[in-house]
């Protein structure tokens, strides 16, 4: 039995949290979940916006499915998302993005994992602003330690999952010494594993190839900004974020979420789509070394979208949330 800190998070999260949980106990899943929130929902409950009993549980369980979270609008308000990655290191953001019959999409034969450094970069909290002069400076942190350790990651998940090739994405002719760093870190990753092929692409080119020819790529690895932006393209390419999947991986913690927002127009309708949390949770239990059972699952969801009538409206459905879940459980 794994013990896993479950998120609902806020808006749309509660109802693709209970759809996850119900195709994971209908399928025997060896999981009991510790519920704990953050965000919103809480911020509104009890003036916390990540309740030190959330933070307890992540550091008792390791591992935690998380549901999307509203951060509070106005001053002073850090995202919890980044407050969590840096805080537990988790210097890995993965987001598979795969085309899957079913799911519209202009392409066919999309496979890419893109690997996005997840705590350094213009993301690194270090911003100044001189109200005298009117000028703010952003600055790019990118360490050597931080680029070896995402630059291996990705060639060793490559290497692990019989993936042909890397591809760095970066910007290194114009950010001369931060650009280098990544470029550097990956060319030492690439000489500790031979058998994959590694290829460096500018992040201007690598935006039109990935829209022109995204098939040509296998996993992609990248620092924060670039892969925050790329991410969300890759998604793109294969049917948006209500279907695609992310984790937040350290050495010893891992945040499984869906990528997209808590949703507001359409929180509490039954209109949301359960996948991308759904997809997630596998991710989680391939982590957890379940992989008979996340193949099961995934082959179950994979037979329910190829049935559009079975799934929610984003796919083209009229089912709710709960009815695409029974759709799944029927097909275990
Ligand atoms: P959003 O992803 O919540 O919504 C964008 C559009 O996609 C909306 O029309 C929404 O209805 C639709 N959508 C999103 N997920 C869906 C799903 N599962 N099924 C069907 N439709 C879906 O983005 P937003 O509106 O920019 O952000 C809303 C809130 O979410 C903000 O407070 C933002 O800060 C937060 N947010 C959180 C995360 C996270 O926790 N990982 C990520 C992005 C945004």
């Amino acid at each position: 039995m794994h013990t896993i800190t479950l998120i609902p998070g806020d808006g749309i999260g509660p109802e693709i949290t209970q759809a996850v949980k119900d195709i994971f106990s209908a399928a025997g899943a060896p999981i009991q979940w510790e519920e704990q929130n953050a965000g919103q929902t809480t911020f509104d409950q009890s003036g916390e916006l990540i309740p030190q009993s959330l933070l307890d549980s992540l550091e008792k369980n390791r591992v935690a499915l998380k549901g999307p979270i509203t951060t509070p609008v106005g001053k002073g308000f850090r995202s919890i998302n980044i407050t969590l990655r840096q805080k537990y290191d988790l210097y890995q953001n993965v987001r598979p993005a795969k085309t899957t019959e079913g799911i519209d999409s202009r392409y066919t034969g999309v496979n890419l994992v893109l690997f996005r450094e997840n705590t350094e970069g213009l993301y690194s909290g270090l911003e100044v602003y001189d109200e005298r002069l009117g000028i703010s400076d952003s600055f790019n942190r990118i360490t050597v330690a931080g680029s070896r350790k995402i630059c291996r990651a990705a060639f060793a998940y490559a290497a692990k999952h019989g993936r042909k090739k890397v591809t760095l994405a970066h910007k290194a002719n114009i950010l001369k010494m931060a650009g280098k760093l990544m470029l550097d870190a990956c060319k030492e990753a690439a000489t500790e594993f031979p058998q994959i092929v590694f290829e460096d692409k500018i992040i201007d080119n690598m935006c039109m190839q990935l829209v022109n020819k995204p098939e040509q790529f296998d996993v992609v690895v990248t620092t924060n900004l670039f892969g925050d932006i790329l991410s969300d393209l890759c998604a793109g390419l294969v049917g948006g974020l209500g279907v695609v999947s992310g984790a937040n991986v350290g050495d010893d913690m891992a945040i499984f979420e869906a990528v997209h927002g808590s949703a507001p127009d359409i929180a509490g309708q039954g209109k949301a789509n359960p996948t991308a949390l759904l997809r997630s949770g596998l991710m989680m239990l391939h982590h957890l070394g379940e992989h008979a059972l996340a193949e099961r699952i995934e082959d179950a969801l994979d037979e329910t979208l190829k049935h559009k009538e079975e799934c929610t409206g984003d796919l083209g459905g009229k089912a709710s949330t709960s009815q695409f879940a029974q759709s799944i459980i029927g097909r275990l």
